[in-house]
């Protein structure tokens, strides 16, 4: 399977949306070994109908920052690392033809779509984002933006590192009050619960978010961080309206 789309089964004909998998290749143009990084973008992007010379990048930064991006931007980080968008972990628009990416290995990454508007979002969320809930942001800029309403949405889950692998220090707790799992004295973080928590709090209906489970550290289908450090390559997460 080259390619997963984690809007699939709410059968939105107005997006393209996938995330890569290990087969796929690097994606990073700045992490991991590079030197294959934009032939693998091309493959990818053109089974999913997109010109990787249009892709829009985010210099990621663990923040909350979200940016509203128009055709004007495309291009952005697509062939370079330097021209991506500064510290940005979260794209929204609501023009066609326009590819939002996340890069990731272990972060999640968050696709949302309003087939109403239409419009869409991409967030990029390891633990900082989700403590700053960045979740929250994104619902909140599609609806200064938009208009959008939280009921209308359709949210789709990327790979990301689960509470199965997740060991995070104790003291953690300071931070979180739900998503944390106790095992054996350790504990471990579920940045995905946590999220869909962050989503439902906003008014986001629990049976309009999939979420593919699959955790990017046990599973050797996808990059880890947290296994490879920084021979990690990234996995992309991209989405686009038709
Ligand atoms: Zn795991």
């Amino acid at each position: 399977m080259p390619s997963y789309n984690p809007l699939q089964k709410f059968g939105l004909n107005s997006v393209n949306a996938a995330f890569s998998r290990r087969a796929d290749g690097n994606m990073s143009l700045s992490f991991g070994d590079i030197g294959g990084s934009l032939e693998n973008r091309k493959k990818f992007l053109w089974g999913l109908g997109i010109d990787y010379r249009d892709l829009i990048t985010a210099k990621q930064v663990h923040g909350k920052n979200i940016e509203y991006v128009t055709p004007e931007n495309k291009g952005s980080g697509a062939l370079d690392y330097e021209s991506s968008i500064m510290a940005t972990d979260g794209f929204i628009t609501d023009q066609p033809g326009v590819p939002l990416a996340i890069l990731t290995a272990d972060c999640l990454s968050i696709f949302i779509c309003d087939p109403k508007r239409p419009a869409i979002a991409i967030l990029h969320a390891g633990w900082r984002s989700t403590e700053q809930n960045i979740s929250q942001a994104g619902i909140s800029r599609m609806r200064e933006k938009f208009g959008s309403q939280a009921k209308d949405l359709f949210i789709g889950f990327g790979p990301s590192i689960r509470s199965c692998c997740f060991e995070v220090e104790k003291d953690f707790k300071s931070n979180f009050d739900f998503g944390l799992v106790k095992r054996q004295e350790r504990v471990f973080m579920d940045i995905a619960l946590i999220n869909q928590k962050q989503l439902m709090d906003c008014g986001v209906n629990k049976e309009n978010i999939f979420d593919p489970a699959l955790c990017t550290f046990s599973d050797d289908d996808f990059f880890s961080f947290r296994k490879e450090a920084q021979s990690a390559g990234r996995l992309i997460s991209v989405i686009m309206l038709k």
